[in-house]
C-alpha cells in the first residue's frame, strides 16, 4: 500500500480523493513516514504523496490568479535581463530543456517566487537592487532550487497528511490549503512559508546551479548582505524563514569555500 501511495497515484488510477480517503483510514496514516521517495538532485528522501503533473496542473490556476492579481511590469530591456539570467541558470540546473516562464511584478515588494510547473515571478523591487547579474542568478539559482528540490509537492504531501491525520480537512483538500502549500499563502491568508531546512537547501542548490552557469557564486554574498540591510521591519519572504539571516549567509559561504569557489 506503501508503494500505491508513493509511487505514482496516476499510475494506479487513484484520485487524490481516493488517497486521502485511505489516509483518513488511520491505518495507513500510521505507515505514511515510512513512505518516502529519494531525490535524485539531492539524494534526501522525502515524503511526496502527489506527482508533478498534478501539481503543475493546481499551480497554473494559482499563477493565473497571481497573474491577474499583480499589475506586471512592462520594462523589454528588464524582462529580456530576466529572462536570460533565468534560462542560464536553468541551463545550469540541467532544466533548459523544460520550459519556463518568468514575469515581472510591478511591485516594490524585494521577492521572488517560483510555482510548480517552472513558473518564477520576479518583483521589480528585488529587481532595482539587483545591480549585477551575479544577484539576479543568487535569487533564480535559489528558485530554481525550489523546483528541483521538489519542496511544494513535499510542503502540499505534508501539509495534506497533516490535515487529514486530524481530521480538519474532511475528505476534500481544502484549496486555501492547496494555495497555501503552493506557496500563495498570502492571497488566502495562510502562511505555510517553505521550511528552514527547504531554504538552505535552495540555497545550496542555487549555489550549484550558478557555477554551473558559470556565474560569480562569490557575489552571492554581497547580494544577502544587501537584502538583510534593506529589510525594515517585515523581512521579505526570501528571508522570512530565517530567524537569523547572519547563519544563513555564514552556510552559503562555508559551502562556497569547501568547494573551493571562494574564497569568500
Ligand atoms: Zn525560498
Amino acid at each position: 500500500m506503501c508503494e500505491a501511495l508513493c509511487g505514482n497515484a496516476s499510475r494506479h488510477g487513484l484520485e487524490r480523493r481516493d488517497l486521502l480517503k485511505g489516509l483518513a483510514a488511520g491505518a495507513l496514516a500510521a505507515a505514511l513516514p515510512a513512505c518516502t521517495t529519494p531525490n535524485p538532485e539531492t539524494g534526501r528522501d522525502q515524503f511526496i504523496i502527489i506527482d508533478d503533473s498534478q501539481l503543475s496542473q493546481m499551480a497554473l490556476q494559482a499563477w493565473a490568479q497571481q497573474r491577474q492579481r499583480v499589475p506586471q511590469w512592462s520594462n523589454r530591456a528588464a524582462q529580456a535581463r530576466l529572462e536570460r539570467v533565468g534560462m542560464r541558470i536553468a541551463q545550469g540546473a540541467g532544466r533548459a530543456n523544460e520550459s519556463w516562464e518568468f514575469v515581472l511584478f510591478d511591485t516594490d515588494e524585494k521577492n521572488a517566487f517560483v510555482l510548480p510547473g517552472n513558473k518564477v515571478g520576479f518583483y521589480r523591487g528585488l529587481y532595482q537592487i539587483c545591480d549585477v547579474d551575479d544577484w539576479m542568478a543568487t535569487v533564480l539559482g535559489h528558485e530554481v532550487g525550489h523546483v528541483t528540490g521538489r519542496h511544494a509537492a513535499e510542503r502540499y504531501s505534508r501539509e495534506v497528511a497533516t490535515q487529514t491525520a486530524l481530521q480538519v480537512a474532511g475528505s476534500q483538500i481544502n484549496s486555501q490549503i492547496a494555495m497555501a502549500a503552493l506557496g500563495l499563502g498570502a492571497q488566502v491568508g495562510i502562511s505555510l512559508p517553505f521550511g528552514r531546512e527547504q531554504e538552505a537547501e535552495a540555497d545550496i542548490l542555487g549555489i550549484n546551479y550558478m557555477h554551473a552557469a558559470n556565474f560569480d557564486v562569490k557575489q552571492a554574498i554581497p547580494f544577502w548582505n544587501r537584502m538583510q540591510q534593506g529589510n525594515g521591519s517585515r523581512p521579505p519572504e526570501l528571508l522570512s524563514t530565517h530567524p537569523d539571516p547572519a547563519n544563513r549567509i555564514q552556510h552559503i559561504r562555508d559551502y562556497i569555500n569547501s568547494r573551493g569557489w571562494g574564497p569568500v
